[in-house]
């Protein structure tokens, strides 16, 4: 009986794959047939060099073809063992080695034509081969090509993997029934492969050519699916909410604007310009502001907050730490209560909480989202919105119980550029503060070797204004495999001793809230010198007195939360210094943190960290499908382009050309008009 496939098919209906092996697959995310189609390579081992043994050179890999005259196994204690074979071709002889695979001996025949790949080594005076990939010549999978390698899971090599799709994707056309997304006349026009083509050359190239053209074609797909669900959703949700509109009164934003500290950047006054044109809409903002840390996203957030009292309406603030929710109520308080507004705050551990309409601005932390919510709410910030799930910041705005929703400002200091913001926050409009308040300084940063410790805690003497001295992990035994690392707590008492004649304060995510207020208001106030906390202060912290930061076990962190750090000092206009030390021996570390010695930039350091680390961290985890690429990458620029104007093609042009297209992304979008 010949067997056909559709896409959607479970997996198990594979030949050679049981249940258990199903379980496994599962591990990788592989539960149907499509699944596995798309589990693109991790990378390519290239073989495509073929040669006789007399031409090999050292180091080389490369694939020869020829016979086995002689196989045998030696076997070691603790169950080792080592496979010796000479493999001949009409130009000589070779000598090869397999360590661990006595059954080898047993399923390799002699005297039949074979093809051997891998990388020729030395042995002695002689050249040899060790642990080459071998199998019959006839009918080759893993010699003699491009080889694709597969992110694997324990239990489930590479090559088993190859042999399934090898099996799938030579099975004829009306056995295996791939379905493809983009229609005929659409892949003409945007010069694209046919999707069981690009299927094909993925995972069984013949040359690098045909996996530039196939990876182009699948990352064209995705994209163009995240960029069209994105418009839609932006779409659908515009379409189908009403918002009160908020009109500004410029005489009387001046007069708030005047009496603050400083003068607002130009930048700061763009991205307010932007936020109150939406709130004059009656449809709902759903605005990302990125700015740089330090850039002063707070108070034009304070100043959007006073327009939306002036019309009569609250401002609910929803940060991701009480610590910070305690600051921002700090500054919102001190600008805003001079002007006739009440601000109160929610947090999870507040003895007595007010009730939530005491408050024309209302700041807290999650706990907000179990709390009754005021009526007359007009507009809704979310601070270092990428700390929280889009399930929560969804959640905010339906606890309104208004027919209006709020207008909807979410903030980050996460910098990447815009067009990628376009296209993966891609149902946000985007305000961008690009530039820090005059007289900011560039926080000077140092990896110190652990060898000079003692001298630099002797500097630090010298320089200590107020310090934040970061340690990774609250207790040691919360990393009882990695000795090394410094926990706060006990760093504590050693720090203790080392500056005995200076003030310190403990700060980590277990103390009570109560207690850690107690020591940001001594901090802040001068109280303590230095302030030994964990990465609880990473986000929005701003004590303008600070003037040191130490981060120990830098290497630990990613290169935007360490940014994110260093940025909590230097906010006062001094110059202030970052000192990082790292329990890492790896020169590839050091290597990484040495970037911030050199850049200062967050974007900089942001696209960095793509490269060493990948978008997790920068783009937090749950949101906006950023994780989720499976085959296109952050730096494929100019096919992010591309595909944002096709989307918006498509979407202009309401599927009247691919109408198969249109159908398809409408169906799969109308039930789903959450803001993100
Ligand atoms: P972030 O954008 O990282 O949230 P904040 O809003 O916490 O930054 O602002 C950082 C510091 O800069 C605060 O102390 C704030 O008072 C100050 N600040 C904001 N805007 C200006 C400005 N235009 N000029 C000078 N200082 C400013
Ligand atoms: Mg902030």
């Amino acid at each position: 009986m010949t067997k056909t496939y559709e896409l959607s098919a479970p997996v198990r209906f594979v030949p050679g794959v049981g249940p258990r092996l199903a379980a496994l697959l599962k591990n990788l995310g592989i539960i149907t047939v499509e699944d596995l189609l798309r589990h693109y390579p991790a990378r390519y081992e290239d073989f495509s060099s073929k040669k006789n043994i007399a031409e090999l050179l050292l180091g080389e890999k490369v694939t020869i073809q020829g016979t086995l005259s002689k196989i045998d196994s030696v076997f070691l204690h603790s169950r080792r063992s080592i496979t010796k074979g000479v493999f001949q071709d009409e130009t000589g002889q070779l000598e090869i080695v397999w360590f661990n695979q006595p059954y080898l001996k047993k399923s390799l025949p002699v005297n039949t034509p074979l093809q051997i790949s891998g990388e020729v080594a030395a042995s002695g005076n002689k050249l040899t081969m060790i642990n080459p990939v071998v199998e019959l010549s006839q009918n080759p999978i893993n010699t003699g090509g491009l080889i694709a390698i597969y992110p694997e899971t324990r239990g489930l090599s590479s090559k088993w993997i190859r042999a399934r799709l090898y099996y799938l994707l030579n099975l004829p056309k009306d056995q295996l029934k791939i379905d493809d997304q983009l229609p005929e006349d659409f892949q003409t026009v945007y010069q694209l492969l046919p999707l069981a083509a690009a299927l094909k050359m993925i995972h069984l190239p013949g040359n690098f050519g045909e996996i530039t053209v196939a990876k182009r074609r699948l990352a064209f797909e995705e994209l163009l699916q995240l960029q069209l669900k994105n418009s839609l959703k932006k779409q659908g949700w515009e379409k189908s909410q009403s918002a009160v509109s908020i009109h500004s009164d410029k005489s009387q934003l001046d007069v708030i604007i005047n009496k603050l500290p400083f003068k607002l950047t130009s930048a700061q006054n763009r991205a307010l310009t932007e936020i109150l044109a939406d709130l004059g809409q009656n449809q709902p903002m759903n605005r990302l502001l990125q700015g740089d840390v330090g850039s002063g996203k707070t108070v034009v957030a304070a100043l959007a907050a006073f327009t939306v009292f002036k019309a009569g309406f609250r401002t609910i603030i929803m940060a991701p730490t009480e610590i910070l929710a305690k600051q921002h109520f700090q500054t919102l308080t001190e600008l805003l209560e001079p002007h006739g507004i009440k601000t109160a705050i929610v947090t999870g551990e507040t003895k007595r909480q007010p009730p939530t309409e005491s408050g024309d601005v209302l700041v807290g932390t999650h706990a907000l989202l179990h709390r009754k919510v005021p009526d007359k709410v007009g507009l809704v910030v979310i601070d270092e919105q990428h700390r929280f799930g889009v399930e929560q910041r969804g959640q905010l705005l339906k606890l309104t119980t208004d027919t209006k929703v709020p207008h909807l400002l979410t903030m980050t200091a996460t910098p990447i550029p815009r067009t990628l913001a376009l296209t993966f926050y891609g149902d946000l409009d985007l305000s961008i503060i690009d530039e820090l308040p005059l007289g900011r300084r560039k926080v000077k940063t140092w990896v110190v070797p652990g060898a000079k410790r003692e001298a630099a805690y002797a500097w630090i003497k010298t320089q200590l204004g107020q310090a934040f001295i970061v340690c990774p992990y609250i207790e040691a035994s919360e990393v009882e495999t990695l000795k090394s690392v410094k926990a706060a707590k006990s760093e504590f008492g050693v720090l203790a001793k080392i500056f005995s004649g200076h003030q310190l304060g403990l700060l980590h995510g277990r103390l009570k809230a109560a207690e850690k207020e107690n020591v940001m208001n001594e901090f802040r106030a001068g109280k303590l010198d230095i302030l030994v906390a964990t990465p609880v202060v990473e986000v929005g912290v701003d004590i303008p007195t600070a003037n040191l930061m130490v981060i120990e076990g830098a290497n630990h962190f990613g290169l935007a939360s360490l940014h994110q750090l260093r940025g909590r000092v230097g906010r006062g206009g001094e110059q202030a210094y970052c000192l990082l030390f790292s329990d890492s021996d790896e020169t590839s570390e050091s290597g990484r943190l040495k970037v911030l010695e050199k850049y200062s930039s967050g974007r900089k350091l942001a696209e960095m960290d793509l490269k060493w680390r990948g978008g997790g961290e920068l783009f937090g985890t749950a949101q906006h499908g950023f994780t989720r690429l499976k085959i296109a990458t952050l730096s494929d620029y100019d096919l992010i382009v591309e595909t944002k104007k096709a989307a918006e093609e498509i979407i202009r042009d309401e599927g009247n050309h691919y109408p198969q297209l249109w159908r398809q992304v409408t169906a799969k979008n109308v039930n789903d008009v959450s803001p993100n």
